[in-house]
């Protein structure tokens, strides 16, 4: 049987861009089907604008150290909509960029949403398309749970990009990594920050330590965090949201411009997608995979955050690819999630990669043995300013193999990344020793803590 492509893939995000552009190298004839702009949650509402945005909140932290150093500098004033105009103006550029990848790698575009016919067959806008291997790259959307009334005043980060003005006051609902992160990045430029979180700590499923100093610091920097805390209903008032909140010692009721959804998470772009047309299964909402991303339909895959594995952007390209080259190239490749690192972009940073001491202690349980560091970097002395950062290893005394590498502290995604790849080839605590270190760094410490 012919069809019109060797492979079609649903969704122009990370993981279908990367996958569409590895398969074409290898010789196959490859559509993408992409309803919104080109490179999907990353590039348009996720790491890129964040991180840029993140950029800009630390410049008053920096005009402050830089006293220390002999300048003499003043405050400076901050615009909104500069800032944005820039950030979504970086997007833009980037949208175009990827469209010159696809056409340089011969890989056609289609503008539309997609939806399965059968398993074989999509329908892209008005016009039916076929394809003998389907990728699935559709990713995922924010959800509002029902539950709280008022929730539709609320936005989520999809929104925050484009408000036309600066939230003076601002709610972060939830204490997941992107919470935390608009905290930060909304303290650090100014406007009054309230979050709120319903257990005791943010960051859950990261390493404790990482979460209590991340917490700690976030606090010190002016966030203010209302633990044990829930919201009941959001209703607007003459003077913006106000949010009633159920806490420890009652309700309580607070004023802000706008409220930020965190806590309630993401979930698959799955809805209209013709699924039942095909075997594909669908478990807790994500489509099922197994380690070769295939789902129950053979010749249909998933990659990315349409599915219940890690939801990053390098691991859904990691994922795509090892399909391409599995699929199209002729090798074997499993995707492998262990030692996946990831960093939290608050200020202060932290990193991470491996098991938490929680989970090593679980697996291993007292072969575990723990080195820690805390200490001011250098940088933090003339400004005088009282910043730490923290670096944590987690070793299993038995074979010596480095389980963990945890970091809160300027730097800590770069420093992690590094780490890593001691981490995934194995290496030892005896490795980390027998590196020499780079002087005068912050980094130098994970080869040299005893
Ligand atoms: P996406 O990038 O979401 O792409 C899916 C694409 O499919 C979308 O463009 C969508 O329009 C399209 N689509 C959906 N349905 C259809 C259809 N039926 N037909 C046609 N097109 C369709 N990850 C990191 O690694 N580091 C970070 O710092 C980071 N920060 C983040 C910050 C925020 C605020 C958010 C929300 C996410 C962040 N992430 C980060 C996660 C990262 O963005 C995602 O893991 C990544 O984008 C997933 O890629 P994907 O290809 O699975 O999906």
């Amino acid at each position: 049987m012919s069809y019109d492509y060797d492979l079609f893939v649903i969704g122009g995000g990370s993981g279908g861009i990367a996958t569409a552009r590895r398969a074409a190298e290898y010789g196959a004839k490859v559509g993408v089907a992409e309803v919104g702009r080109l490179g999907g949650t990353c590039v348009n509402r996720g790491c890129v604008p964040k991180k840029l945005m993140v950029y800009s909140s630390h410049f008053p932290g920096l005009i402050e150290d830089s006293r220390g150093y002999g300048w003499t500098v003043s405050d400076g004033q901050f615009d909104w909509p500069t800032l944005m105009n820039a950030v979504n103006g970086e997007v833009g550029r980037l949208n175009g960029i990827y469209q010159r990848m696809l056409d340089n790698s011969q890989v056609e575009l289609l503008p539309h949403y997609a939806k399965f016919v059968d398993s074989h067959t999509l329908m892209v806008g008005e016009k039916t398309v076929t394809a003998d291997k389907i990728l699935i790259a559709v990713g995922g959307k924010p959800v509002k749970p029902s539950s709280i009334a008022g929730i539709e005043h609320t936005i989520t980060s999809d929104e925050i990009f484009h408000l036309p003005e600066q939230p003076q006051r601002l709610m972060i609902l939830g204490g997941g990594y992107i919470g935390c992160e608009f905290a930060c990045i909304l303290n650090g430029l100014g406007s009054e920050v309230t979050q709120v979180i319903r257990g005791d700590h943010i960051l859950r499923g990261f390493d404790d330590d990482i979460r209590a100093m991340v917490q700690e610091s976030m606090q010190a920097h002016g966030v203010k965090l209302l633990t044990q805390t829930e919201p009941v209903a959001i209703a607007p008032g003459e003077d913006g949201l106000t949010v009633t909140l159920k806490g420890p010692e009652g309700e309580e009721t607070v004023v802000a411009d706008a409220v930020g959804l965190a806590a309630t998470g993401r979930r698959p772009n799955l809805d209209n997608l013709g699924l039942e047309n095909t075997k594909v299964e669908v478990v807790n909402g994500a489509i099922a995979v197994d380690q070769y991303s295939q789902t129950a339909e053979d010749h249909i895959y998933a990659v990315g955050d349409c599915t219940d594995n890690i939801n990053l952007t390098p691991v859904a390209i990691q994922e795509g690819r090892s399909f391409a080259d599995t699929v199209f190239g002729g090798q074997s490749k499993l995707m492998s999630y262990e030692n996946v690192p990831t960093a939290i972009f608050t200020t202060p940073e932290a990193a991470t990669v491996g098991l938490t001491e929680a989970e090593a202690r679980e697996k291993y349980g007292d072969a575990v043995k723990v080195y820690r560091s805390k200490f001011r970097p250098m940088y933090y002395v003339l400004p005088g300013k009282e910043e730490k950062t923290l670096m944590k290893l987690i070793v299993d005394t038995n074979t010596d193999k480095v389980l963990g590498a945890h970091m809160v502290g300027d730097d800590a995604a770069e420093i992690i990344q590094g780490v890593a790849i001691a981490l995934k080839t194995g290496a030892t605590k005896a490795d980390f020793d027998a590196t020499v270190g780079i002087h005068p760094s912050s980094g130098e410490e994970f080869v040299t803590m005893r």
